[in-house]
């Protein structure tokens, strides 16, 4: 019998969700197209995305390179150590992600892995032939910018480069004040060794990327109440360790305890939870799972990862929210040779001593002529005890020099600080939206009995659900179908995606639309000739309601929009 996967992704081959690229010519793993209503669905997952994170969070979006140059990865460390360990069969050729092959093995060493491949006796998975040496892979796609080879480009493997890139310039921006945040939807690119999980490993995915820059001492977020009393699973790292399950907490509690780090973390932990929530996914599948620490990143402080529940693949990372500390400013900083870094003032200045020492340059020219100039240089930067004796000695360039105290004056006085320049730290939601595409579908999917049929169901919520509305004539009249087109025609002006089907028994469309998710599917019948008014029926109970024409626009918008539900509109208007 065919598993939920099989069933999801025959809906969503057949029914234009998506399948996989380069069909025609067998495909290639790793590689997926989104046919008409995935990408009506992808688009509206990712303007539900921008809805949370540009319009009510109010962070800029930015649109980078998909190319970069060298020194980006080089910086980033991707170069080095954005690796893979692959092993080869030396008699079919088929190439393995090594750690894949062995049971519990999580962030060794390649030697180690080489080693451990050799002595459990593992053998090709596909033919049974011996495997060859355990190599580090580099999982970027590789390129030349321009003719000839001199300059290598590389496709970027994720889209949060190109805001560090940017740093300066958005931070003019924002007006040179912490804490600001960026957010940029697009493409990243793997080399996935061996993508066997169809659509959840992809070698071309999309990537929607908060960077929040935050102050290294200031990690309390503004917001926190609005969350603070909701309750998340959680899997911390100590208990995954004990073989535990995810037990609900309070953030407020979660925070407070140390559990999870900080404010700032644990507020987009719960942003990310509401947004996958309100998306349409399944509660009761969804958990937030804290790295171990060998999983974690070398420099990241705390990270966390948006986990659902599906049949085939079990716990599957759907975002990773972490805190990137000042390791990737840092390391541009450093490349570049750009000093990024943020003044910021202090809540009230600081009053700080300072020592000036003055050198007689009248007495200390005549005495050492040209050598004169970095002897006082030299003195200027000698410990206070030194500059208080009665001869001060200094070496220059392996001369030493004698000097009369006298010749030194050191003066003490306190000034006034208004701020510190500080390389901002960086939490970073990094969402996977191809894997909650796939994840929202198998949620949504369920079948039920009716008239004696199975009757397939993407209970998609009706603002991600790419035809959100269906007009049907209930028989194929033209006294039925003229008031039909022109509903359609009235929707799709109010600017809604509007679908008219005319084919076959009305129970048979009404099935159809019920597989790709269609909410809500109007009905024009007879008596709509008499008293202009159209059935809307409910995809989730079947029910249907009788509306007057007339408020149709004013129906389909709110329940579009979800300001009403089905109960509201039976509440109004009479049931049938
Ligand atoms: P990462 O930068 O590895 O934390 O990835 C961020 C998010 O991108 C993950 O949570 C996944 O949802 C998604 N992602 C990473 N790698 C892949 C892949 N090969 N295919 C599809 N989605 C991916």
């Amino acid at each position: 019998m065919a598993d939920l996967y099989e069933k999801v992704m025959d809906v969503a081959k057949r029914r234009g969700f998506l399948w996989p690229s380069f069909e025609i010519y067998g495909g290639s793993a790793g590689f997926y197209d989104y046919g008409p209503l995935g990408t009506g669905m992808k688009r509206r997952l990712e303007s539900f995305w921008r809805r949370i994170y540009c319009i009510e969070e109010g962070f800029h979006e930015i649109e980078t390179t998909l190319i970069g140059i060298e020194s980006v990865f080089d910086a980033s460390g991707h170069l080095k150590c954005f690796t893979d360990p692959i092993v080869v069969c030396k008699k079919c050729g088929e190439a393995f992600r090594a750690d894949h092959l062995l049971d519990g093995v999580r962030d060794i060493s390649i030697p180690e892995i080489d080693k451990l491949v050799k002595s459990s006796g593992v053998v090709c998975p596909a033919c049974g032939g011996e495997l060859g040496d355990v190599e580090e892979y580099n999982l970027m796609f590789s390129t030349h910018i321009g003719p000839g080879s001199k300059r290598r480009g590389y496709l970027r493997p994720e889209t949060a480069q190109g805001i560090f890139t940017n740093f300066e310039r958005l931070l003019r921006f924002y007006g040179g004040k912490l804490p600001f945040g960026i957010v940029q939807i697009g493409k990243a690119f793997r080399n996935e060794i061996s993508p066997r999980q169809g659509v959840i490993r992809l070698r071309e995915f999309t990537q929607a990327e908060l960077e929040l820059f935050v102050h290294p001492n200031d990690k309390k977020h503004p917001n926190f109440d609005r969350f603070s009393s909701k309750r998340i699973p959680l899997l911390p790292a100590p208990n995954q360790i004990k073989g535990e399950d995810a037990v609900e907490m309070k953030l407020k509690d979660a925070v407070e305890n140390g559990i999870i780090a900080h404010e700032v973390l644990g507020y987009h932990i719960a942003l990310c939870w509401d947004f996958l929530i309100r998306a349409g996914l399944d509660p009761k599948k969804l958990r937030f799972r804290q790295h171990l620490p060998e999983e974690m990143a070398h420099y990241a402080a705390d990270c966390w990862d948006a986990e659902a529940l599906t049949e085939r693949f079990g716990w599957i990372e759907l975002v990773g929210i972490a805190d990137r500390t000042d390791y990737d400013i840092k390391a541009h900083a450093l490349k570049s040779g750009k000093e990024l870094k943020v003044f910021c003032e202090y809540k009230k200045p600081k009053k700080k001593t300072i020592v000036d020492v003055r050198v007689d340059m009248g007495k200390l020219g005549p005495l050492f002529k040209e050598e004169s100039s970095k002897v006082a240089d030299a003195i200027k930067k000698l410990p206070k005890e030194e500059l208080e004796k009665d001869k001060i000695k200094v070496e220059v360039d392996g001369k030493t020099f004698e000097v009369d105290g006298g010749v030194v004056e050191v003066v003490q006085r306190e000034i006034e600080v208004k701020g510190e320049k500080v390389t901002p730290h960086v939490v970073e939601p990094s969402f996977g939206i191809d894997r909650i595409m796939y994840t929202l579908l198998e949620h949504s999917y369920y079948e039920d009995f009716v008239e004696g049929e199975i009757r397939k169901v993407l209970k998609l919520r009706p603002k991600l659900a790419p035809i959100p509305i269906a007009v049907l004539p209930l028989m194929s009249k033209p006294e039925l179908i003229d008031p039909a087109k022109k509903i359609v025609h009235e929707i799709r002006k109010s600017g809604f995606m509007c679908e008219y089907d005319e084919r076959g028994f009305i129970g048979k469309r009404y099935r159809r639309f019920d597989e790709i998710g269609t909410p809500y599917c109007i009905t024009t019948d007879y008596q709509t000739l008499e008293d202009d008014t159209v059935t809307i029926r409910d995809r989730d109970t079947m029910r249907q309601v009788r509306v007057p024409m007339k408020e149709i626009n004013k129906v389909v918008h709110n329940l579009i929009l979800e300001t009403w539900n089905f109960e509201k509109m039976r509440e109004r208007y009479i049931n049938i």
